[in-house]
């Protein structure tokens, strides 16, 4: 296939030399002037899109996102697709999915679980938004850079799938990081604490694959000092996304709001910034209840 890339940061750059790699023409573009092995550059967004078959964006935002769709959109053939793996808010998944039916072509949102090591590796797993037609077009796209994709939905299905999936993830993270601060304070030792929790009713992602204590379950982030991973202003991103959503569809949401409020004093206000999402371990840890 010929291939438009826009946005090749530390996601984009790995996900567009992968389809390269696999034998696609590539032309790439970036704002700042990043490259991606094997990919063409091209001199500006519309001209990526150009003659092309398939527009893959991966940018830091919605705002962003919406700026591109405006410029690449008009440049795209009828019938091409517009996918869109950045992690962005619903509303700017679903307008510029209609921005590009309006213009004959295909949209789908495809944001990614995975982080920068799946995008290299070609392991991300895809969450999907939109018609039979654009998903049976990205898949075989989806699987040369991921090993999982799921249609979850028409436009915007793909965002709202993630973000859930991230207002579980930050909520889950902080129930287990202050359990274990609890359970440091009553004496009770770590390797029993997760000896008996990832094996009990309060076993989680976060307690058994991803556990925020050093030297406890298996190797993660706590395990290199709190190096992402997934860092904490990411999730905070996340958690803002899916307040956002929760606002627009009148949904109650206290504990991802909790959680949202949580990251944001972490990131802006403690030391979290460029830490792991799990370094809330450690926050804890230094905190008393008054
Ligand atoms: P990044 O900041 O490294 O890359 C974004 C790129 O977009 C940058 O190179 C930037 O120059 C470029 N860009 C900005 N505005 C542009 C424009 N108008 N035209 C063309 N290029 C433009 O971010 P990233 O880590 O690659 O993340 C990309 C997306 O993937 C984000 O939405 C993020 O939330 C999501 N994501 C990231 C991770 C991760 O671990 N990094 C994991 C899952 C999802």
């Amino acid at each position: 296939m010929k291939i438009g890339f826009i946005g090749l940061g530390n996601m984009g750059a790995p996900m567009a030399a992968n389809l390269a790699a696999a034998g696609h023409r590539v032309a790439g573009f970036d704002v700042a002037g990043a490259t991606a092995t094997g990919v063409t550059a091209a001199a500006t967004a519309a001209e990526a899109a150009a003659g092309v078959d398939v527009v893959i964006t991966m940018l830091p935002n919605g705002d962003i996102l919406r700026q591109v769709a405006a410029q690449v959109i008009p440049a795209m053939d009828a019938g091409a697709l517009l996918l869109d793996c950045s992690t962005v808010d619903v509303d700017s998944a679903r307008a510029v999915a209609d921005l590009a039916q309006a213009s004959g072509c295909l949209a789908v949102d495809a944001p990614v679980s995975g982080g920068i090591g799946g995008a290299a590796a070609g392991t991300l797993t895809f969450m999907a938004g939109g018609s039979d037609a654009g998903f049976s077009k990205a898949e075989p796209l989806f699987d040369i850079m991921g090993q999982k994709a799921v249609h979850c939905g028409d436009a915007g299905a793909g965002q709202a799938a993630k973000i859930c999936n991230n207002m579980i993830l930050g909520v889950t993270m902080i129930a287990t990081c202050e359990a274990f601060a609890l359970a440091d304070k009553l004496g009770l030792d770590r390797q029993k604490m997760f000896d008996v929790v990832s094996t009990s009713s309060g076993y989680s992602w976060t307690m058994n694959a991803y556990c925020p204590a050093p030297g406890v379950g298996p190797q993660s982030p706590a395990d290199n000092g709190y190096e992402p991973g997934f860092a904490a202003e990411l999730m905070l991103k996340d958690l803002g996304l899916s307040q956002q959503a929760a606002q627009s569809a009148d949904a109650d949401t206290p504990m991802g709001q909790l959680a949202m409020a949580l990251y944001q004093t972490f990131v802006e206000h403690e030391d979290g910034k460029g830490r792991d999402f799990s370094a809330m371990l450690p926050r804890f840890m230094a905190r008393t209840r008054g």
